[in-house]
Order: structure tokens, then C-alpha cells, then sequence
């Protein structure tokens, strides 16, 4: 028996509480995986807390991501002793999640774990920090930014798509700005390796549709009116890759930045990303991420403190990344 946290549907609202289960509780898959821990995302803050119905199939199992190892498999790929990773695929969505000490996933989600990096090292890393990872790639892919190409800005800065991002930018060699609300994160943003710090009240209210050039790409995990002035920021060339909505999932912008000035607009999804960008992202955070900038921007959390957690990432107040102990 083992301790999971399953999000139920309660007359119509998505409930979330402590449930001993089982593994004949678990899904008919071909990897079980002994969960070393699992990790908050913002999307975990909307499951857990059910202030959206993230988990469309309840009850599941919540947790968008896992960490661990394989300890049965029916699949040639995956044996036991296996370290894996598994982010997003519709976990705590439509299939069970990472908030168990055990889970059973289908072979092709799995992602096998980078020696270097150690089952914590990969859920402080969790869906937030291949998101950005994707974001990065994605600018370069694009060819909008090369060190050296001009300012990179980071929204959401201090949270953990922001704070992972900063890190794999700055070791990379390009110039960071970060955009924050929170001024007191400064020194802790500058350690991630920030050149400048914004107010992200500059960036909130709405702006002229082609503003000063400033940056020549730009990681946005805020969305609204805080990318349509990032977007109007951008040089003339330059691209935005846009991967959240903490601020709202509006946008309301005008053409202008892409019709005069060519600027691109990337969207970055993680939860159904194919094989390839999943490796060249973990490829990347193996090479570039500075692993003592991870252990800073990182707490662990023992995963009965998950209701409170879940709270706190959606009001902004977490710092960087929280690791989920299962085993807690
Ligand atoms: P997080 O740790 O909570 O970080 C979000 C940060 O955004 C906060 O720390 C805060 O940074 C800033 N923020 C919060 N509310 C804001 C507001 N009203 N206006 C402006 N800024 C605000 O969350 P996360 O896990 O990094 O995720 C960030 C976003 O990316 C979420 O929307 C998430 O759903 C999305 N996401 C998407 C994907 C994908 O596949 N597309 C993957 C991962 C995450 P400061 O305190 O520094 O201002």
C-alpha cells in the first residue's frame, strides 16, 4: 500500500485528497515505475487546488511529471533498473500522474534519464525547466538569437520556467534581462545569472503596438498584455517564445511587430512535444544547466504539504522549483 494524491470530481468540482492505494489500483500500462519524487508546476497548482478542471478524466492521479525507476516492464524498450523521466503526456490530465510511489506509463512517454543528472536534479528541473529548455531551443532553431545577438528578456522571471531559463541563457552566454514583481528576488535572479532586472509592472499595462527595439528574443511565461508589449519590444527580426498564461491567456496585440518588423511569435507546448525536441531539450539542460544554479532556485517539499503548495505557486509566491518527496 502506498499513499497517492487523487483529484476526484466532488458535485461537479475537482477535489483533491490523500488515498492508500494499491498497485491494482494503477492503470493496465506496460512500465511501473517506483516514483523517486515528482514535483509543482503551475498547472499542478491549478489540478491541486481545483481552481481549473485540469484533470478531465477524475479521478486520477495528480502530478504532471515523475521521476524513477523502472520496476517491471512488458516493453523492449524499458528494463528493469531503467532511470527515467516522464513530463506531461497528459498526466493528472487524462491519465495518472507523478503524486504516487508508484505509477504505471506507457513506454513512449518515457524519457531515459541523462546519467549526470539524479532523479531529484530532474524534478527540480520538472516540466517548468524543460519548458524553458524548449523555449531556448526554439529561439535558437528559429536563428533569432546567438550570444552576443542583443538582450534576451525572461518574464515570470522568479518562477520556475523563469529561473530555469535565466540559468540555461546566462550559461550559454547571452546577455539576460529578467522581468519580475517581486524586487526582493533581485540578488537571487542576478546569482541565476541576470544582467538587468525589470519591474514586470512596465510590461503590464498596454503600450503602443511598435514600442522602442530592445530585445532580441524573449522567454514568456506570463501571456496577456505582458506579451503584446514584449512582442512590440522585440527587434526587428527577433522572435518571442511563448509558453504561458500566469498573467492571463489573452493577448491583446496587434500585427504590427510581425508584419513591419518580421517579429516571430513561437508557441512552446510541453505536454504532447514529439521524442526529438523532449531529447534536445534534456540534452541541453544536461550540457548547459549549471547544477548549482538548480539546487539554489530549488526546495523539497514532503508531498502532504501539496494542498497548501498548490495554493501558494498560483498567488506567485513560490521561488523557482519545489521537488515533491512521494515517500512524504
Ligand atoms: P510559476 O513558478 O508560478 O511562475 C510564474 C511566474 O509568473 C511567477 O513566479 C511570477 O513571476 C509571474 N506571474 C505570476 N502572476 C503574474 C501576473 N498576474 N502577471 C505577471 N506575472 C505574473 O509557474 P511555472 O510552473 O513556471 O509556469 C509558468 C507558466 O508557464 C504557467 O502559465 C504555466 O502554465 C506555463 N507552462 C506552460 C507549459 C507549456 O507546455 N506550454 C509548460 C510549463 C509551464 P515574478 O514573481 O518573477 O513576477
Amino acid at each position: 500500500k502506498f499513499n497517492a494524491l487523487v483529484i476526484a470530481d466532488v458535485d461537479g468540482k475537482p477535489q483533491a485528497s490523500f488515498k492508500e492505494l494499491g498497485l491494482g489500483d494503477l492503470p493496465d500500462l506496460d512500465v511501473l515505475v517506483e516514483v523517486a519524487c515528482s514535483t509543482l508546476n503551475y498547472k499542478d497548482g491549478l489540478a491541486v487546488s481545483g481552481k481549473q478542471k485540469i484533470a478531465r478524466k477524475p479521478p486520477l492521479i495528480g502530478g504532471i511529471d515523475l521521476a524513477g525507476k523502472v520496476v517491471e516492464s512488458a516493453s523492449p524498450d524499458w528494463a528493469v533498473g531503467d532511470r527515467v523521466v516522464v513530463n506531461g503526456w497528459g498526466l493528472s490530465e487524462v491519465h495518472n500522474g507523478g503524486y504516487s510511489r508508484y505509477q504505471r506509463v506507457k513506454p513512449e512517454w518515457i524519457v531515459r534519464l541523462p546519467d549526470a543528472i539524479s532523479f531529484e536534479q530532474a524534478m527540480a528541473i520538472g516540466t517548468a525547466g524543460y519548458t524553458a529548455a524548449l523555449c531556448v531551443n526554439a529561439l535558437e532553431r528559429w536563428g533569432a538569437i546567438t550570444p552576443g545577438s542583443g538582450d534576451v528578456l525572461v518574464t515570470g522571471a522568479a518562477g520556475g520556467v523563469g529561473s530555469v531559463a535565466i540559468a540555461l541563457l546566462a550559461s550559454a552566454g547571452y546577455r539576460v534581462t529578467a522581468s519580475t514583481g517581486r524586487q526582493s528576488e533581485a540578488e537571487y535572479l542576478r546569482g541565476l545569472g541576470a544582467s538587468e532586472i525589470i519591474d514586470r509592472a512596465t510590461l503590464s499595462e498596454k503600450g503602443p503596438p511598435l514600442q522602442k527595439e530592445r530585445w532580441a528574443g524573449a522567454v514568456d511565461s506570463v501571456g496577456s498584455v505582458t506579451l503584446a508589449n514584449v512582442l512590440s519590444q522585440t527587434v526587428y527580426g527577433g522572435a518571442v517564445a511563448a509558453c504561458g498564461l500566469a498573467g492571463g491567456a489573452d493577448l491583446p496585440a496587434t500585427v504590427l511587430p510581425h508584419i513591419l518588423r518580421g517579429v516571430a511569435l513561437l508557441g512552446v507546448d510541453s505536454v504532447m512535444a514529439p521524442h526529438a525536441l523532449r531529447a534536445a531539450a534534456w540534452s541541453r539542460l544536461e550540457k548547459d544547466l549549471d547544477f548549482d544554479k538548480l539546487s539554489a532556485m530549488t526546495t523539497v517539499e514532503p508531498m502532504s504539504r501539496l494542498p497548501e503548495l498548490a495554493v501558494d505557486i498560483l498567488a506567485g509566491k513560490i521561488r523557482g522549483r519545489v521537488v515533491i518527496d512521494v515517500t512524504r
